[in-house]
């Protein structure tokens, strides 16, 4: 039984990946302060966040889809495109911070681009099953092939694995896309005051910057096998 522990903590792990994780803890921290400090900062026009997420929902004369407070904690929201939902967190739904009104249009958006076929999104549903598959799937095969001595396993173990950081490479676009609509609806129909929307744009920064952080941990993750791989010497 080959010693799986000492093949994956090398060198590489430690110049590579690690860097890469300490960035996306980084962002974690950044999204998480950024939240609490502009959810203090309450809007003057007083709109709650559920109000914000219906406003979006008018702009782009969607009818289909409900909002619901979501059951799970602080920044679980999110839009459930086969229930048509959006769900606000508790500290988003009620709120009328500038971090809430954000959140909420943020979401929103979502709905936005499921209604319009946004061409992201469609791509992102298409990889999504080979990306389940190269999740489980990607290492062990890479693995065996390894030990094997026959590459092209291994080079097709990569191959699937590679589909983790090109799915976060194809939600970029789509949550950078939510959150220019968001910003754009709150601009457009006076949601916020203009000294406002800075606020609310500094939480969707944060949150997208977490995105680009769990894109360079896949690649790092991603380069560190290929070179790990491909190291005949032991
Ligand atoms: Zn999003």
């Amino acid at each position: 039984m080959p010693y799986f522990g000492g093949f994956f903590a090398d060198y590489y792990y430690l110049v590579l990946v690690v860097p890469m994780l300490i960035l996306s803890v980084v962002a974690q921290v950044m999204v998480k302060s950024t939240y609490a400090k502009q959810s203090k900062v309450l809007s003057s026009r007083g709109i709650t966040g559920v109000q914000a997420a219906a406003r979006v929902l008018y702009h782009y004369g969607i009818t289909d889809v409900r909002i619901e407070l979501s059951p799970s904690g602080k920044l679980s929201d999110h839009y459930d495109p086969k229930a048509k939902v959006i769900r606000l967190s508790d500290g988003v739904f009620n709120s009328n911070s500038v971090a809430a009104i954000g959140i909420a249009c943020h979401e929103a958006g979502h709905a936005a681009q499921h209604a319009q076929g946004y061409v992201p999104i469609k791509i992102r549903n298409k990889i999504l099953p080979v990306c389940n598959i190269g999740s489980y799937l990607g290492i062990p095969l890479a693995l065996i092939g390894y030990w094997l001595g026959f590459e092209p396993l291994v080079a097709f173990g990569l191959l699937l694995y590679s589909f983790i950081a090109l799915f976060q490479l194809v939600t970029l676009p789509v949550e950078l896309n939510a959150s220019r609509r968001a910003v754009k609806v709150i601009e457009e129909t006076n949601m916020l005051q203009p000294d406002e929307i800075g606020g609310a744009k500094k939480v969707l920064t944060a949150a997208a910057m977490t995105y680009i952080t769990a894109l360079l941990v896949s690649l790092a993750n991603l380069l560190r096998l290929i070179l790990r791989f491909n190291r005949r010497d032991q």
